[in-house]
């Protein structure tokens, strides 16, 4: 196994089984969502919770069904933008917290919900505000949805560290002003998402000119080309150039964002400059050799956490005879950071019907790579959602845990009918 070194933490090499147990949780809390994008900027009144409002709104009025979650523990202003700042959120049978509906296809969650008072958030301590993030992340039930924006706590503190590291698979918007001091900002944030390993969908710039309510003439109130330089050097797409707009302004500090939006024509200059944003990710290909012998059971293996199982003899090889194997290897993956987290041999009960298999479901297998595996066995796994990959070639089972992650697993065959 490779040495790996990491000072933040992200590639879950400093994760103990409890971390593991959150991001799980996290990640379950999630599986009902396609896309998730989070709004992000250097620093603070740059605009960036307007333009995650607007960015939802935009994707609701298109049809989509959408989440916002607002984390911007210093000063949640999404309830505000949409006018629900004195609601709150239902509690499921399971005590999941429910989004507060804004439309039939746009619930939001706050952080502002949760809080007496709207200063609240500003003299609560760093491991509460992580606390708290982590339960939004975990503790909402989203439903189905095809889009989840997440209003980032701005700069490149621990805050938005936790929320990177939560949703890995989040892509991220960042959204600065023209002027210098916000861009250098802003170059820190893609800094940022590059050592997270963060795809980026590209900049915005906003208040790139100031639209006068009169004549309509876009006057340039800040100097340079902020946005468009930034995008230029670091590679990514400048997504849109949104004007001071007056009625921007207005419908978003007085809650009448999304009725704005449904009443603005084709031409309005907010339409016209978020028209260009796409966000849509490229779906998934599902070629995958590995699901050739695995059942047609909902699959784990879109999990970025994974517990593998792996047959093994006295020597640590994977053993082509599941049955009668002296133990079993146990590797915790982040199938992200393609890294074995935890690993631990254990001893099998005795060789019984149904017994292993029933065994290795319970230590939390996601998934077991096998030479060989008799129906009945592969059945009793399949029921209690382990996925199987049945004649995985003979090697040393840490060899076998790595080439799963890196898609490179030697299939030869299942080598057991009975
Ligand atoms: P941030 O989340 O970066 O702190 P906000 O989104 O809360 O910033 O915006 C700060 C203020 O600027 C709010 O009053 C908001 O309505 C206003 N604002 C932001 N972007 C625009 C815009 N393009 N046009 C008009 N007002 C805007």
């Amino acid at each position: 196994m490779s040495e790996n070194s990491c000072s933040t933490g992200s590639c879950g090499m400093n994760q103990n089984p409890e971390q593991i147990a959150r991001q799980r949780q996290v990640e379950e809390a999630l599986s009902g969502i396609k896309h998730k994008i989070v709004v992000l900027s250097g620093k603070g009144g740059v605009g960036k919770s307007t333009v995650a409002a607007s960015i939802a709104t935009k994707l609701a009025v298109e049809g989509h069904r959408v989440g916002i979650l607002d984390v911007d523990i210093h000063g949640p202003s999404i309830p505000r933008i949409f006018g629900v700042k004195e609601q709150r959120p239902g509690m499921t049978e399971q005590e999941k917290m429910i989004p507060v509906p804004v439309t039939d296809n746009l619930k939001l969650m706050s952080v502002g919900f949760l809080l007496p008072h709207d200063k609240e958030a500003l003299i609560w301590r760093g491991p509460l505000k992580i606390g708290l993030i982590e339960q939004f992340f975990s503790d909402v039930d989203w439903g189905e949805l095809d889009y989840l924006v997440v209003d980032c706590p701005p700069g490149t503190g621990d805050e938005p560290l936790s929320i990177l590291q939560m949703i890995p698979d989040a892509r991220g918007i960042i959204v600065t002003t023209p002027q210098g001091m916000a861009v250098e900002d802003v170059q820190k944030s893609i800094t940022f998402c590059k050592k997270m390993n963060m795809d980026l969908i590209g900049i915005v710039e906003n208040m790139s000119t100031f639209q006068c309510p009169h004549c309509g003439e876009a006057i340039q109130i800040f100097p340079g080309k902020g946005g468009e330089l930034m995008a230029k050097d670091a590679g990514i797409p400048l997504l849109a150039k949104l004007p001071l707009n007056h009625n921007l302004l207005e419908a978003s500090d007085n809650g009448k964002l999304m009725q704005a939006f449904k009443e603005m024509s084709p031409f309005d200059p907010i339409v016209e400059a978020l028209s260009s944003l796409e966000v849509k990710q490229p779906e998934k290909k599902e070629v995958d050799t590995m699901t050739a012998a695995a059942p047609a059971a909902a699959s784990r293996k879109d999990d970025r956490i994974q517990t593998i199982a792996i047959p093994v003899d006295g020597n640590g090889m994977l053993d082509a005879h599941f049955g009668h194997a002296s133990a079993f290897a146990f590797f915790v993956l982040d199938t992200q950071k393609k890294i074995v987290v935890e690993s631990k041999t254990l001893a099998p009960p005795a060789h019984e019907p149904g017994v292993i298999p029933t065994w290795i479901a319970a230590q939390g297998t996601h998934v077991l790579l096998t030479g060989g595996l008799g129906e009945s066995a592969r059945k009793i796994m399949v029921d209690k959602g382990v996925d199987v990959v049945i004649g995985v070639a003979a090697d040393n089972a840490e060899k076998v845990a790595e080439d799963y992650m890196n898609d490179t697993l030697n299939i030869a065959g299942n080598q057991c009918n009975h």
